[in-house]
């Protein structure tokens, strides 16, 4: 097991992470608020995210992780009021569209996917200890947070509160606060809209208290990490953990990791700019959605990842060597004569230097380059004869060990279901019997194998570097 450094944003230093649990990361991720398709910037944050959680696995931990869907908000209830249905009507394929974005980047599954609505026991009894503790007070039906009692308050997002005057009105505040820092803990329902039951009359959960409750309910009162955007840090997070620290009087969080934004040509993703984009806005362009993965991969975490379609035709390219060097290995012979694998030892310094990277702050940039290094001398090792007895085998399993991490270098996978039965593993292998067949000078086995893949609709074609196949 390798211990990974994080960048921390409680502290704002780099960090080796400890966990209450040896061996075990609980890590809670903010999911989405599910009043619209996700777009590719909320996507940028559920891959970093699904980076770290195989990160982890590939360095020898357990992971725990939580993703909370935010089924019940303004903006929820506001989409719901306008479309004229229920709430859960109007968050359901929301809901759908979410997990099938997940599957088309090849996001694995988290182990919870907590909705807020499924929660409101757990959050009205984290409001009552918060009210008992004297943190929370009661006004016209809601419950706000009393910042001035927190003395710990900033301690994540670095804000003052003395910046902001006691007694200030602000203008949109409908809400009737002691203190304008004060914060919603419970929102008193208002004509019209979804409400539960609470001591202080019926109402609905402010956003913060969500994932204070979902989290400590699935992760326990303490864990390891929580990560988000870096718009969550403020007010969000800092807000989770006033409410969850002063509740319990436990620290609620060991690590704080927060990805940047996704920027569109240097400007904020939006609406009115129109470079606003769906998954199935890039699709309907054509965009391999695989590149796209690829080019979130390409840039650490903690950087702006700046979008492009040029940038996404360079990640394209960069799959592309990756196909090519799989391509050329499986029409490459190995060697009796070859006694210096040089392979062997590439493998090595490739799950080495790709795990030390990981283990640095998620460095994905830097693994990346691990890879790059590691399919030059292959393919060196290729050009130059000097694959051993084994060899082959080595790097493909080098290969699939490094995309546990990434999920991009199968293209097969990427492809999915379009393939009709013998897969692209089946077909390498029968062009490498063919060859060798040529080279045995049996053309009778070489053709046969030629009609028997033109049955299956595989068209060949053989170039100085080997047979190419296609799909018709
Ligand atoms: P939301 O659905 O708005 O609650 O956001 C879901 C996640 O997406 C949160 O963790 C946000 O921090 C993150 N997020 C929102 N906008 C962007 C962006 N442009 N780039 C990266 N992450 C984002
Ligand atoms: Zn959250």
């Amino acid at each position: 097991m390798q211990t990974p450094v994080f960048y921390n944003t409680l502290g704002r230093h780099l960090s080796q992470l400890e966990t209450v649990v040896p061996g075990e990361v609980r890590m809670y991720t903010c999911g989405p608020t599910v009043y619209n398709t996700a777009h590719i910037g909320n996507l940028r944050t559920f891959v970093f995210e699904d980076v770290l959680r195989r990160a982890l696995h590939f360095l020898g931990w357990r992971v725990e992780q939580v993703m909370n869907l935010t089924d019940v908000d303004d903006k929820t209830i506001g989409g719901a009021a306008s479309a004229g249905v229920s709430l859960g009507e109007f968050t359901q394929p929301f809901i759908e569209s979410f997990f099938q974005d997940l599957d088309r980047l090849h996001i694995q599954r988290a182990e919870h996917y907590p909705r807020a609505t499924e929660h409101i026991e757990e959050m009205l009894e984290l409001v009552q200890k918060l009210v008992e503790k004297g943190y929370a007070y009661e006004s016209d039906g809601s419950v706000f947070f009393r910042i001035g009692e927190d003395e710990d308050y900033g301690k994540l997002s670095g804000f003052d509160l003395s910046q902001v005057r006691q007694g200030e009105r602000v203008a949109s505040d409908d809400y009737d606060k002691e203190d304008v820092r004060d914060f919603v803990l419970w929102k008193g329902a208002k004509e019209g809209e979804p409400a539960w039951d609470s001591p202080w009359g019926p109402g609905r959960p402010g956003w913060h208290l969500e994932c204070s409750a979902m989290g400590m309910k699935y992760l326990g009162e303490s864990f390891d990490i929580h990560c988000g955007g870096v718009d969550n840090i403020f007010p969000h997070h800092e807000n989770e953990i006033a409410q969850s620290e002063s509740a319990t009087g436990k620290p609620f969080v060991r690590t704080w990791i927060h990805a940047e934004h996704l920027i569109v040509d240097g400007e904020k993703m939006s609406k009115s700019l129109g470079n606003f984009y769906t998954l199935q806005d890039l699709e309907d362009r054509g965009v391999d959605l695989r590149a796209l993965r690829y080019q979130m991969l390409s840039v650490h975490y903690r950087k702006k990842l700046n979008f492009t379609f040029d940038g996404l035709a360079d990640a394209g390219a960069a799959l592309k060597r990756l196909d090519e060097m799989r391509f050329r290995l499986l029409h490459a012979a190995e060697s009796e004569t070859v006694s210096d694998s040089v392979i062997k030892p590439a493998c090595e310094r490739l799950l080495q230097e790709f795990g030390d990277a990981l283990a640095n702050d998620l460095n994905t940039s830097e693994a990346l380059a691990a890879l790059f290094g590691f399919v030059r001398e292959v393919n060196q090792a290729v050009d130059s004869e000097r694959l051993a007895v084994g060899d082959r085998q080595r790097v493909l399993d080098s290969l699939s060990r490094v995309d546990e991490v990434l999920g991009v270098l199968d293209a097969e996978a990427w492809r999915g279901a379009e393939v009709d039965g013998s897969s692209d593993e089946a077909i390498d292998r029968l062009l490498v019997e063919r060859r060798q067949a040529r080279e045995a000078r049996d053309f009778a086995r070489a053709d046969e194998i030629r009609d028997q893949l033109t049955e299956q609709g595989i068209v060949l074609e053989d170039t100085p570097t080997g047979t190419r196949w296609k799909r018709q």
